[in-house]
């Protein structure tokens, strides 16, 4: 038997709807580095319906793929609305690739036009020649537009498309499994790889992130995404707004910890996302300055592990960093580590230091060798899998057959789940440390690491051994004006690992280097090492 109900497709047509007319009223902040602009939403409804007529004036008047380079602003949230709408799909240009890996990425989408924030022409000019799709380059605010010339591109200026274009366009219907939006993974190892959204991934993906085990988002909220809306869609939290009613706060590329805070202090947002390593930024300023971050109530923080002691440090000054994990695979939010009810002391952190509780609607598991199934008893350690109407099955015209497993994506992520559901990763696979046949994860050493207080950064790879055949070399970065010798950092781990898990290798750096969107980059610390180019001492 066939239910009664209504088969209305779930689209991003939808939540725009109800953002800018429910919710019109709902007000999108830009920070400008010394004040914000503003918009309500229900004008930014028009000025999507504007720029959608503008895009199909241009040829966008299929499924062409419509590439952004920009910041947090609102005109990247109208393009958020106005190009999945219309029926096109939505590319988000990360702008922290290297140059080779940006051409490669907008040839493979065959991106028809590129919207570009004026302040980021110097970085698109060197590129554009080769991205032999694109027609079109729209240019949003103030800038110097000559090194654009020569291109053999169009150039427009955003603001004049939309004055000329009409204040309401015809939204298509479109069927909820079509294309909305695509992301490229950054791709530390081979090409990068496409993600494509539907409408109703994102539809379903920003509810979730609404519900109450997650982020419980509502018409009370005002949301800061410090998190790039070029990097697997700001963790969906600009969607999840529009569908919450909720205010919008956007940084532009104001990204550092001074201005963060300050933005922070002026317009109080209520929800911040950002990765681990900026929160420790805006944790040290806001210490130095005595900083009012009292209207955070939530701080999703992901992307890496989050160290236990920024947790800590954020609770002392009564802000509440919650811990997410997901991936642009996963669009991207797929766990939450809110300790359980009435879980208090010990029992609470250890849930908040894990990875979390997976969303409802998706479903995890932990595999092992011979892709044997291993029971969630918080011991048995494997590869994560996870499968979900948010959780991609296919990479876009990319045979990838290993990342997929029976209707399961492969998340290349080590760990295991309690019985309680509760997920805790030790390493991703292609870091875990491999000595005389035990697993040691990097990830735990890195974080106890990072707890000591002369500790800024620490990074911990497997390196060749001939007796264990591989094991662990620590990269420390020590705070100014603090010294600590290996020895010192070595008896400190003494306690909190196994005494084989201790590393004998130790090597002081002045950085750790990240990958483009700000990750450890552990492959260029192995070469270095293999190289020769790190100066190692021994602590045994
Ligand atoms: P990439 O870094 O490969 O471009 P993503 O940005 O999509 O891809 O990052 C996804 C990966 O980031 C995950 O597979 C996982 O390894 C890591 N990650 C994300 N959140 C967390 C977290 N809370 N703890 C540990 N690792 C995380």
């Amino acid at each position: 038997m066939w239910s009664t109900m209504q088969d209305f497709p779930l689209t991003i047509t939808t939540i725009m709807r109800y953002g800018t007319q429910v919710c019109g009223s709902a007000e999108i902040a830009t920070w400008t580095g010394d004040g914000a602009r503003r918009r309500s939403y229900a004008e930014v409804g028009e000025r999507a319906a504007r720029l959608a007529g503008a895009l199909r004036a241009l040829g966008v008047d299929g499924d062409q793929r419509v590439a952004t380079f920009m910041w947090n602003n609102t005109e990247h949230l109208e393009a958020y609305l106005a190009v999945p709408s219309m029926g096109a799909v939505l590319h988000t240009l990360n702008l922290r690739l290297f140059p080779d890996q940006l051409v490669y990425i907008a040839n493979h989408a065959e991106d028809h036009v590129v919207i570009v924030d004026g302040s980021l022409i110097p970085l698109l000019a060197p590129v554009l020649p080769q991205m032999k799709t694109v027609r079109h380059v729209v240019v949003v605010g103030d800038g110097d537009t000559a090194p654009l010339d020569g291109a053999g591109k169009e150039l427009h200026s955003y603001e004049e498309l939309l004055a000329a274009a009409p204040p309401e366009f015809d939204w298509p219907e479109i069927d909820e499994r079509s294309a909305a939006a695509m992301c490229y993974t950054s791709g530390t190892t081979g090409n990068p790889k496409g993600v494509v959204y539907s409408h109703r991934s994102a539809y379903l993906h920003s509810l979730s992130v609404c519900t109450g085990n997650a982020l419980g988002m509502s018409g009370a909220d005002v949301v800061l995404p410090v998190v790039p809306m070029f990097h697997a869609n700001a963790w969906g939290l600009p969607y999840a707004a529009m569908l919450a009613g909720a205010a919008l706060v956007m940084p532009d590329r104001f990204l550092q910890a001074e201005p963060l805070v300050k933005l922070i202090e002026a317009e109080r947002p209520t929800i911040a996302g950002a990765v681990p390593t900026i929160w420790s930024d805006v944790l040290r300023y806001t210490k130095e300055h005595g900083s009012d971050l009292s209207s955070l109530r939530l701080v999703p923080c992901g992307g890496s592990a989050v160290p236990e002691a920024l947790m800590r440090g954020f609770d002392e000054i009564g802000v509440r960093i919650v811990q997410a994990w997901g991936m642009t695979e996963t669009s991207p939010v797929a766990t939450m580590a809110h300790a359980p009810v009435g879980a208090e002391g010990e029992r609470a952190w250890q849930a908040r230091v894990s990875q979390g509780r997976v969303l409802a609607g998706l479903e995890i598991r932990v595999v092992g060798d011979g892709d044997v199934v291993l029971p969630n008893d918080g011991e048995a350690v494997g590869e994560v899998e996870i499968r979900g109407p948010w959780i991609t099955g296919a990479y876009y015209r990319d045979e990838d057959p290993g990342k997929f497993h029976d209707g399961w994506l492969r998340t290349g992520d080590v760990g295991n789940l309690s019985p309680d559901g509760y997920m805790v990763l030790t390493d991703r696979a292609k870091d875990v440390i491999k000595s005389g046949g035990e697993w040691i994860s990097s990830v735990e050493l890195e974080n106890h690491l990072m707890a000591h207080p002369d500790v800024l950064e620490a990074a911990v790879v497997g390196v060749p051994d001939d007796r264990w055949q591989e094991r662990p070399l620590a990269s420390v970065v020590v705070r100014d004006g603090a010294s600590v010798t290996a020895a010192q950092l070595r008896e400190f781990l003494t306690d909190r690992v196994p005494k084989w898990q201790l590393p004998e290798r130790w090597t002081f750096i002045a950085e750790v280097p990240k990958t483009s969107v700000g990750k450890f980059d552990k492959k260029v610390l192995r070469r270095r090492y293999a190289e020769g180019g790190l100066e190692v001492e021994r602590a045994d």
